[in-house]
């Protein structure tokens, strides 16, 4: 008898099982600032639907007029059957929030991010990596074939370091970062990058896909936040997250898009984004440029948070993402868990996701200051427990 050849998964399981890494998914009624799980009410702090968009009735029913209109699916790639109207209006609305000359949608945020760097570098190129970044660029950069390094997070000195080392060696550089980073909340020295950039003739590519919507003063993302409107920046991002639907984009140079509907191969080889998740993105941009207020309540959801947690050791953050340090894996579990018991659903962040356990705290525009005060109350009584 030969060996199952498959045998290896049961092992593989149960390290990560002792790991305390397991993972598995949990069933949610509908998203919310309030969700039902299995028939227990609890508050969301872990979703990214920052401005509750994701369940609002102007873009459900963009959606549903978008299949009315066009069917449920878009039938094939963009370049043969799958490409309607509405993917290019969507597109012009995306280069219009961005200040961009142009945007490219593809299906996903991963995708954009894969599709993008495999097309903008080579084996003989060089990307920099800001060493927290998302696993959708680290693939991206591991799928393109070019060198990639490492520099340590948000480090410009180290950045600088690499570049007066390695930059002569290739023909192109990439620097690729996410602008407000997923898992800890704190934002890239963007400036600081971008004249690095300059001076080394590199490329930069910033995932803004928590930034989108969220930052800056039009809800443009980082880029604007962050005063670099303008400067030459490959952008990516998502319209899953603020932007309540799903799919993932490219804004730049007219130029960069024309290439990339060219080169980027998880834009060419995959179907176009379904009707009605385009017609749920279009609506949302409509709402981010026309209603400021939710962007101002988010933000002041934020700070009244942050005042009310001064005991509480949290990541440095300029987002709507928060972050409880906690000593390790079994702290953070049972923290989640205490949490759970208290109606507060905001999971466990925990290696190898990143280096360090900690729970992970999202705010909503739609979450109301009683919502706030709950969790409040919550951290405190379960931080005697678990500290
Ligand atoms: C969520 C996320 C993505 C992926 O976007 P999807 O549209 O969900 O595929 C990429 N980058 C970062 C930083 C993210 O947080």
């Amino acid at each position: 008898m030969k060996n199952d050849p498959y045998a290896w998964l049961e092992q593989s399981l149960k390290s990560i099982e002792r790991a305390g890494w397991q993972r598995s998914t949990q069933t949610i009624d509908r998203p919310g600032a309030v969700i039902q799980i299995d028939n227990r009410q609890f508050l969301n702090f872990a979703s990214n639907d920052y401005l509750g968009l994701a369940t609002d009735d102007r873009l459900i029913n963009a959606a549903i007029q978008a299949i009315q209109n066009y069917g449920t699916g878009s039938t094939g790639s963009r370049l043969l059957t799958g490409h309607r109207a509405l993917h290019r209006e969507l597109e012009t609305a995306i280069a219009q929030l961005k200040q961009a000359e142009d945007a490219i949608v593809f299906s996903s945020g991963y995708l954009a991010n894969l599709g993008a760097i495999a097309a903008l570098v080579g084996k003989r190129d060089l990307i920099l990596s800001d060493q927290y970044n998302h696993s959708s660029l680290r693939n991206g950069a591991i799928v393109s074939g070019a060198t990639t390094l490492d520099y340590a997070h948000c480090d410009i000195q180290d950045l600088r370091t690499k570049l007066e080392q390695q930059r002569q060696h290739f023909q192109h550089c990439l620097i690729i970062t996410d602008t407000v980073f997923s898992m800890d909340g704190d934002l890239c020295p963007l400036p600081e990058i971008l004249d690095l950039a300059d001076e080394f003739e590199c490329m930069v590519l910033v995932d803004e896909a928590h930034a989108t919507g969220v930052m800056g003063a039009t809800g443009a993302g980082c880029v604007e936040h962050l005063g670099c409107t303008g400067r030459a920046i490959v952008q990516m991002g998502t319209l899953s997250k603020a932007l309540g639907s799903l799919g993932g984009y490219i804004a730049g140079s007219a130029q960069l898009i024309d290439f990339l509907r060219n080169r980027a191969p998880s834009w060419i080889y995959t179907t176009g984004l379904s009707p009605a998740d385009t017609a749920a993105a279009l609506a949302a941009i409509q709402i981010v440029q026309q209603e400021r207020d939710r962007r101002n309540i988010l933000w002041q959801n934020v700070a009244y948070l942050k005042s009310q947690l001064p005991n509480f050791a949290l990541l440095p953050s300029e987002s709507p993402i928060l972050c409880w340090q906690l000593p390790n894996v079994q702290t953070a579990l049972e923290a989640a868990k205490s949490l759970q018991a208290e109606g507060i659903f905001a999971p466990a962040i925990r290696p190898p996701t990143v280096p360090t356990s900690r729970i992970r705290m999202t705010i909503m525009a739609t979450h109301e200051k009683a919502h706030l005060d709950r969790l409040v109350a919550a951290l405190n009584r379960v931080q005697k427990d678990v500290e």
